[in-house]
């Protein structure tokens, strides 16, 4: 028996049965659908890439995994080496591991230990209202949505504020000094609904945190690789600790990264052993992922995709900037996403199985129909999506 994800099971519909995916599409026995969502956000070149596929097929040959405690191979080696080169300035010491949530977690338990390595104990994280980080434990105190997190009735540690600049200065005015990070999803707040916000508001938190020594963390799993129309945020604003998943391995499997700056890495650096980061994931580094996820950084590199992903932004801005409805709180576009928020969340349901029926794969939550599609689409796939979008508000 499967057990869904944030599910009712008792009423949850049957979830549509895929046999083949290949593109943007997704088949089932019946239909041919656009995946609107890229799977949780991470298939950005498509399904079935030849490209992708063949990465993960050679490795295959030579070996799947081997654990990184004691050992190292070709694959994690050149990925880390390919970060190096590729990621802003000093953004150099990649820690892997084999999901999102927990490469967030390595970036908070980074950040507290950073600290008591230098004698100092600095146990608040500093977190945005909306923020959504994961569904382990740490990453639910640190989030602030009770749709994910309603379980979590106590939260110690943890001062959430908007992304407005004059309460960023006051919380840090306050209690700066107690903060051992703050963390943020930079410029676009995923599954607390689609936020956008300036990139002003990130340099002055810059400023901040180098004033009163807080670590500033960019949880890019979901904005990473393009999705705001930046190649990162972080090649705006530069973080001390990026965390990148998702998209890393183009959608293919699990794989994360936590990559501290020089500052950070330096902080562990030292003759005491409990100085050391005491952390490894089983599959951290796993080849299969390390292989694919090179191939999918060069795949971005050589398809030009900051400009595919501007095109992306311009059609949907085109398409829904003219959608007027009573029912629409606001309609939002940042590079790969387009979100309609809804005023009422009744105004969602059935939009799924309307996509459906107009080849179109869509997965709207709480009060939000958006999309975030492959950067593989073509400009007819995407107004099929986007016409889906305002279709529903025509009915
Ligand atoms: N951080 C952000 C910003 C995310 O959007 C997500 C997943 N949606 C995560 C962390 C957690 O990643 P994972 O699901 O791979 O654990």
């Amino acid at each position: 028996m499967i057990w869904y994800p944030y599910q009712q099971m008792k009423t949850m519909k049957e979830p549509y049965h895929i046999v083949d995916a290949q593109g943007v599409y997704l088949y089932t026995r019946e239909d041919k659908l656009i995946d609107s969502v890229s799977s949780w956000w991470s298939v950005i070149h498509g399904y079935k890439h030849p490209e992708l596929n063949r990465a993960i097929q050679e490795q295959t040959e030579r070996f799947a995994h081997v654990m990184l405690g004691g050992l190292t191979h070709e694959p994690v080696e050149k990925l880390s080496q390919k970060l190096e080169e590729w990621l802003p300035r000093d953004l150099d010491y990649c820690f892997f591991s084999d999901s999102g949530s927990v490469a967030v977690e390595v970036a908070l338990k980074m950040a507290l230990q950073y600290h008591l390595n230098r004698g100092n104990s600095r146990s608040k994280v500093l977190s945005l209202t909306h923020a959504y980080h994961g569904d382990t434990f740490k990453t639910m105190e640190v989030g602030d949505d009770p749709d994910y997190h309603g379980i979590l009735r106590e939260k110690r540690d943890v001062v959430h504020i908007p992304t407005q600049v004059e309460e960023l200065e006051r919380v840090f005015a306050e209690q700066g000094e107690t903060f051992s990070c703050f963390i943020v999803e930079p410029l676009l707040q995923g599954a607390g609904g689609m936020r956008m916000y300036d990139v002003s508001f990130l340099r002055r938190a810059r400023q901040l945190c180098d004033q009163y020594g807080v670590l500033l963390i960019f949880d890019e799993v979901a904005t990473g690789f393009g999705r705001t129309g930046h190649r990162f945020v972080a090649d705006l604003v530069l973080p001390d600790i990026l965390v990148l998943g998702k998209a890393l391995t183009g959608g293919y499997i699990g794989h994360a990264v936590t990559v501290a700056n020089h500052k950070v890495y330096q902080g562990f650096y030292s003759d005491d052993p409990d100085h050391a980061l005491m952390h490894g994931p089983t599959f951290m580094g796993n080849a299969l992922a390390c292989s694919v996820a090179l191939r999918s950084i060069q795949l971005f590199e050589e398809g030009d995709y900051l400009s595919r992903i501007a095109r992306i932004q311009q059609i949907c801005r085109l398409e829904l900037a003219d959608l007027d409805d009573p029912r629409i709180q606001e309609v939002r576009i940042m590079g790969g996403c387009a979100c309609i928020e809804v005023k009422n969340s009744r105004d969602v349901e059935g939009f799924q199985e309307f996509a459906r029926r107009r080849g179109v794969f869509s997965r709207p939550f709480l009060r939000y129909i958006y999309s975030m599609v492959p950067y593989v689409i073509t400009e007819e796939e995407l107004v099929q999506v986007t016409d889906t979008m305002k279709a529903w508000f025509r009915r």
